[in-house]
């Protein structure tokens, strides 16, 4: 099933006459394919969880619409709707065993679409099998560890054979391990199901991890959507690009003069690229830590503070009056970085050097 969202608006009212209210989701335009898994990713508040309640039908929108295939739903309630959701709170019934807690939304069905005791619990061992909790039927949730009950609330969103599986921040109670293990087990079962699936994180990690399509926004405002490699290579402004990636991208302040792309605002200024098609004028410039090669007569010097061994690469950390923060590049272990040097010195790769605007931080691209 694809989802369709047009001009989708919440603004939720101020708690008096007096205060303002809150816009949570702004304008979001958005195609969701058939199939795919795609995250809402983006800072706490931005959003997400508001523009998941309204494709499910538990929030309505201030304005806008919302389509399931070629059907507007956006007045249809959430039972009406065909979606399974599974919430960060996974509140399983204490007192209801496996079994039961995945029945639950088939006994409440009502009418031709119920199904016989028979296919209730042929379907409720079916859903269990593909989460693999078969074996847990009859324990009740205390006596489950949090991935087996993440679990178990996925297998009842699945009951159903929902349309649409939406999730939010379903991994946000587990450890770190088990969220690795639970996300990759949420995966396979997408793929083997192909349900069209809406997956919101606020972790640029998770969602690069999971997904077919990211979803990047803030303060209600989708600020782009595409392919996690792309979303990485192509950030469209500042925003973007300091939110994908670990370590985070390096931001430098500089300028394009003549052409020449400069790190830093004074006369000391250093020239680190020739940049094509850009108006002189004032720049954010950030450097992806894989971005950096480290050259005897390289043209951006830092002042070296460290060296951390990670294996295959290291990491250079150190810094430079035209970025407020530590900076560092990730480079092969094979370089000789000299640990006693005051200094260390850089030139960039061009594809993973971008420019932003000063003013408005959109990306300015360069040849
Ligand atoms: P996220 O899930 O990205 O953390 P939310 O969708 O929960 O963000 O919230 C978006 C914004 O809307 C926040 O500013 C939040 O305080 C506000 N908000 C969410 N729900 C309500 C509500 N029921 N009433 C008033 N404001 C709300
Ligand atoms: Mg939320």
């Amino acid at each position: 099933m694809n989802v369709k969202i047009e001009n989708l608006t919440k603004v939720f009212p101020g708690r008096d006459r007096k205060s303002e209210g809150v816009t949570a989701v702004d304008e979001f335009t958005l195609d969701i394919p058939d199939g795919k898994l795609v995250c809402l990713l983006g800072p706490s508040g931005c959003g997400k969880s508001t523009l998941l309640y309204m494709i499910s039908g538990l929030e309505h929108p201030t304005s806008g619409k919302i389509f399931f295939g070629e059907k507007d739903v956006t007045d249809i309630p959430p039972e009406k709707r065909g979606v399974g959701l599974v919430f960060q709170n996974y509140a399983l019934y204490p007192h209801l065993t496996v079994r039961q807690i995945i029945k639950f939304p088939l006994e409440n069905v009502k009418g031709e679409a119920r199904l016989s005791k028979e296919d209730m619990e042929k379907r409720a061992l079916e859903v269990a099998k593909l989460v693999q909790i078969d074996g847990l039927m009859d324990r009740k949730p205390g006596q489950m560890s949090g991935g087996q009950q993440q679990r178990v609330a996925i297998a009842r969103a699945l009951a159903k054979m929902p349309d649409v599986l939406l999730m939010d921040e379903p991994l946000s109670n587990l450890d770190a391990r088990l969220r690795l293990h639970t996300r990759e087990e949420i995966r396979r079962i997408q793929k083997e199901t192909g349900i069209t699936t809406i997956f919101v994180t606020h972790d640029q990690e998770e969602a690069m991890s999971i997904s077919d399509m990211i979803v990047v926004m803030k303060d209600g405002i989708l600020n782009q959507l595409g392919k996690p490699q792309e979303v990485y290579d192509d950030p469209v402004n500042l925003f973007v690009a300091s939110f994908l990636g670990t370590p985070k991208i390096n931001i430098f302040k500089g300028f394009v003069k003549n052409g020449g792309l400069y790190v830093g605002s004074d006369d000391k200024a250093e020239k680190i690229l020739d940049v094509n098609g850009i108006d002189d004028r004032q720049v954010w410039i950030g450097i992806r830590p894989e971005g950096f090669e480290i050259a005897k007569d390289g043209k951006l010097t830092c002042s070296l503070k460290g060296v951390d061994v990670m294996g295959r690469d290291i990491s250079v950390v150190c810094s430079h009056p035209a970025d407020d923060e530590v900076i560092r590049a990730i480079i092969s272990a094979e370089n000789d970085v000299d640990r006693d040097a005051q200094t260390v010195r850089f030139n960039v790769k061009p594809h993973k050097t971008f420019i932003f605007d000063r003013e408005t931080d959109e990306r300015i691209r360069f040849s």
